[in-house]
């Protein structure tokens, strides 16, 4: 039986992409919060990112199958669910991904969210303008908003700061 070390595991998770927006991976989002090696026996704790979001059940299994395929077999996968996830936790480079993929990615509130929950602007992942508008705080799932830009005179989702 091989040994890894824990860098190796969080390498292979990079591999795990968001099942909601497959751009960025479950470490970039912050969701994976531990990996921990004791001999051939690999522990990984996750934080969801958002409760009503359905994709818990698949991330876990892709985590699973990506330390699995490291020739691990004794692999469990936690979920932590305190501290609660938050958006902050995105990596930057993360963010940039978000954007590229037409999401404007969550401002950072650094546990402050009352001052950005209720913004009405957001930035536009297309051409940078914060000429928008909210058109609707329930977005096609619990995650994101709906802005309207009013330079490209189109509508791009915002990622729902948490
Ligand atoms: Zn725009």
């Amino acid at each position: 039986m091989k040994e890894l070390t824990s860098s190796q595991i969080w390498q292979a998770l990079e591999s795990v992409k968001d099942p909601e927006i497959p751009v960025v991976s479950v470490v970039e989002m912050g969701i994976v919060r531990g990996v921990e090696v004791d001999g051939d026996v690999v522990r990984v704790t996750m934080t969801p990112t958002f409760s009503g979001c359905p994709a818990l059940d698949v991330m876990r299994r892709e985590i699973e199958t990506a330390v699995r395929q490291l020739g691990i077999t004794n692999v469990t996968v936690e979920t932590v669910l305190y501290p609660p996830w938050s958006t902050d936790w995105i990596s930057d480079e993360a963010r940039e991904k978000l954007r590229q993929f037409g999401l404007a990615p969550p401002q950072k509130h650094g546990g402050d969210l009352i001052s950005v929950a209720f913004l009405d602007v957001a930035e536009c992942p297309r051409c940078g303008s914060k000429n928008t508008t909210i058109k609707n705080s329930f977005g096609p799932t619990l995650c994101r908003m709906i802005y309207y830009c009013h330079d490209c005179q189109d509508a791009f989702e915002q990622f729902k700061p948490l």
